[in-house]
């Protein structure tokens, strides 16, 4: 794929990496087969290989907009299409780079802002909550503040035999 970035993107730290990327796929489509967003939306912008054509556009600098933000959005990160990339392409480092991309060009409100955090945070905590934490597993910063054991939490407080990020035992 043949990639002429747009001026405000050739002096970005990552447009080696997004130019390795973008030139190593074929377009082929064998990475849609397994892509489950595209296997349940059915729309070609939905797909890895959609997607990365929308980030190449975006950074060539064709324009953008909160249409092309949703399709990046929509991605589950799953990378299940990297394994079947005969070419190899890093989907998961380009997304990143797309993704870091259009919250610049597209900003979100201060409302979506604000759900999204509240989401992160939700799901943070329902992940704390999920794990047997207090037997053993790591105690993610953000998790912490959710989580029902909070009070036993002893990261902060590690005490000879107990490693930092685990809850004390009951
Ligand atoms: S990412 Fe890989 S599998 Fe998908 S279209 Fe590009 S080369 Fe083909
Ligand atoms: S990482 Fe995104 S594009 Fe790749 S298979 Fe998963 S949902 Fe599809």
């Amino acid at each position: 794929m043949r990639v002429e970035f747009d001026q405000w993107m050739t002096g970005s730290a990552a447009a080696a990496d997004a130019e390795r990327i973008l030139s190593s796929c074929v377009h082929c489509g064998i990475c849609t087969s397994v892509c489950p967003t595209y296997d349940v939306l059915d729309h070609e912008l939905d797909s890895p290989r959609g997607r990365i054509y929308l980030i190449r556009d975006m950074l060539q600098g064709a324009p953008v907009s909160e249409r092309t933000r949703d399709h990046l959005d929509r991605c589950l990160g799953c990378r299940a299409c990297e394994p079947a990339c005969p070419s190899g392409v890093e989907y998961g480092q380009l997304i990143d780079i797309g993704r870091q991309q259009v919250e610049l060009r597209v900003p979100r409100t201060a409302f979506d802002r604000s759900r999204r955090a509240l989401l992160r945070r939700a799901l943070k905590a329902a992940a704390c909550w999920g794990r047997p934490c207090g037997w053993g597993g790591p105690c993610a910063d953000g998790c912490r503040r959710g989580c029902a054991r909070r009070s036993r939490c002893v990261r902060r407080r590690p005490r000879p035999g107990r490693r930092p990020g685990m809850h004390a035992a009951s």
